[in-house]
């Protein structure tokens, strides 16, 4: 039933997804506005469209991985985009990993399923939409290990898990629709907070006399460890292998961290709670930014805020 598999979204994650679906042995059709990005894929004889609606047609299922809200509601609902169709769908599924908020997930999903079927597949005669952002990053995305967060009608994860088993190793179903991108956003919140305490807490540290690397010690062996202290440390030379010590580069950049905290405070504020260590998390990544430092690992808040450092 899942058979045929629609990709949209061919950037830093969604070319690796994509690349692990095909090596799966699925029947793969891409499309991408960027050109370049869907040529990869032209040029070994993958099927590559020129909308969205076309890769809908061709598809029994279609993932989405675009940047932000905007982009996938473009992708679903603008001139020539998924749903074109109006009422009448060949895709059963829908699947967005885009990273966007729950409200836009729940809008969509709606649209989605307030259309009907070509013809009758899956267990229902309408289409289903399932939000299911991922982490992991880019190499969790090339190396398969991606762990996918899934809201949405139970039976359609059930139905979807070995497509997400293709380009990940863990799936977590986490309730109704949007409650997927609500994790996400959660997660990303609580890593950006944890990541900004202990590297104010080094800071402070390392200007009292103490070294960052006795210090994490003790953070790791007492309350104070956490993943941002045990595994992805802010301090150059603590750990090997992390962004921090090779300048920042690579890993999940501040310019994202930035966005998935926009997305955090913007949901707050709809339902009107008040998030103010969000909020400070949420300025100091834009703060970040502005400076300069968007492509730069988050874990660089250590160095070019609180170290206070230069390049
Ligand atoms: P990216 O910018 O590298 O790729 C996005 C792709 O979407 C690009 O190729 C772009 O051309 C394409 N695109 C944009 N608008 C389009 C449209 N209207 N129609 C067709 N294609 C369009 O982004 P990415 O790093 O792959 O991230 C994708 C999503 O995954 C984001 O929501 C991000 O927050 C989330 N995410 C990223 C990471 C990471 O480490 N990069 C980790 C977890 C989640």
């Amino acid at each position: 039933q899942l058979e045929k598999v629609g990709f949209i979204g061919l950037g830093n994650m969604g070319y690796h997804m994509a690349s692990n679906l095909i090596r799966a042995g699925h029947i793969v059709t891409v499309h991408d506005i960027n050109y370049d990005a869907m040529k990869k894929f032209s040029e070994k004889g993958i099927s590559s469209k020129k909308t969205p609606f076309e890769v809908a047609e061709a598809s029994d299922v279609v993932i989405t991985m675009l940047p932000s809200a905007s982009n996938v509601l473009d992708v679903y609902t603008g001139q020539n985009g998924l749903l074109h169709g109006g009422s009448c769908l060949r895709p059963w599924l829908f699947i967005d990993s885009s990273t966007i908020d729950p409200q836009t997930s729940r809008k969509l999903s709606m649209s989605v399923s307030s259309c009907v079927l070509k013809e009758q597949k899956g267990y229902a005669n309408t289409p289903v939409m399932l939000d299911a952002p991922v982490s992991g990053g880019v190499p969790g995305a090339e190396a398969r290990t991606l762990t996918f967060m899934v809201g949405g009608l139970e039976e359609a994860y059930i139905a979807a898990k070995p497509l997400f088993l293709s380009m990940g190793k863990n799936t977590i179903y986490c309730g109704g629709t949007g409650n997927g991108a609500a994790a996400k956003i959660c997660n990303n919140l609580a890593m950006a907070i944890s990541m900004i305490g202990v590297s104010e807490a080094l800071a402070l540290g390392q200007s009292l006399g103490i070294a960052a690397s006795t210090l994490t010690a003790i953070f790791n062996s007492s309350s104070a460890r956490c993943w941002s202290s045990d595994s992805y440390n802010p301090v150059p030379g603590v750990m090997e292998g992390v962004p921090s010590s090779r300048n920042y580069d690579g890993g999940f950049s501040s310019k994202l961290m930035a966005k998935d905290l926009a997305l955090a405070m913007a949901s707050a504020k709809e339902i009107g709670m008040n998030c103010p260590l969000g909020s400070a998390a949420h300025e100091i990544y834009t703060e970040l930014c502005k400076q300069g430092y968007e492509s730069k690992d988050f874990s660089c808040v250590f160095r070019h805020l609180y170290a206070g450092k230069n390049e």
